[in-house]
């Protein structure tokens, strides 16, 4: 079996979550064992959805440490990653080794954090993958092409969860603009 990396980034409201399903959802029609992880940022265990924000889903297992999905992928064919940027850099070995020993690897995240900064495990794991998709979403100042997530909230928290109404898809212009009144 051959296995390889995918990645998909782009900004928040990007569209990384709807690839990633359509990607996993194809490879299910083909009758492949497909598995989703994503990281679990508080220590509960359960099984939860991936949720794109066109309400898309999809099961997924939260992880604590990247490493446990070498164990809990054992038996599939295709593993995805949700909110990749979440992991520390031991995920770029762990997609390393599923690819090695066969699995096709999907790992969708932001490129970019909040301050147009590469995000965590993402650079490194764009530059060992065979193929990266960029998405884009919608600048919603001026309607171009957005490649950024500008916070709206005055935070310097890396990660900021829960609303996405703390975040704006903005293109560089408008995330400059942005930036510079803050
Ligand atoms: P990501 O995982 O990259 O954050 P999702 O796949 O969850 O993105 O959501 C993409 C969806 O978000 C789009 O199909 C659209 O319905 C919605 N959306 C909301 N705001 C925007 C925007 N500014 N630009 C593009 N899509 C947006
Ligand atoms: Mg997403």
């Amino acid at each position: 079996r051959r296995g390889w990396i995918e990645v998909v980034c782009g900004s928040m409201f990007s569209g990384k979550t709807e690839e990633l399903i359509r990607r996993l959802k194809r490879a299910k029609i083909a009758r492949q064992r497909v598995e989703i992880f994503k990281p679990a940022l508080d220590t509960r265990y359960h099984v939860e959805d991936v949720v794109s924000h066109n309400a898309n889903s999809i099961r997924s297992t939260p992880v604590a440490l990247a490493q446990e999905m070498l164990l809990l992928a054992a038996g599939s064919d295709v593993v995805g990653i949700d909110e990749a940027q979440f992991f520390d850099e031991s995920l770029i070995d762990v997609c390393v080794q599923l690819a090695n020993r066969g699995t096709r690897v999907i790992v969708a995240g932001l490129d970019m954090d909040f301050q147009g900064q590469p995000f965590g495990p993402m650079p490194a794991l764009m530059a060992v993958a065979e193929f990266v998709t960029k998405v884009h979403a919608v600048c919603v100042c001026c309607g171009e092409i957005a490649s950024y997530s500008f916070r709206v909230s005055a935070s310097e928290d890396k990660i900021l969860l829960g609303e996405t109404d703390a975040y704006e898809a903005r293109c560089r212009p408008c995330f400059l603009a942005g930036m510079q009144e803050k």
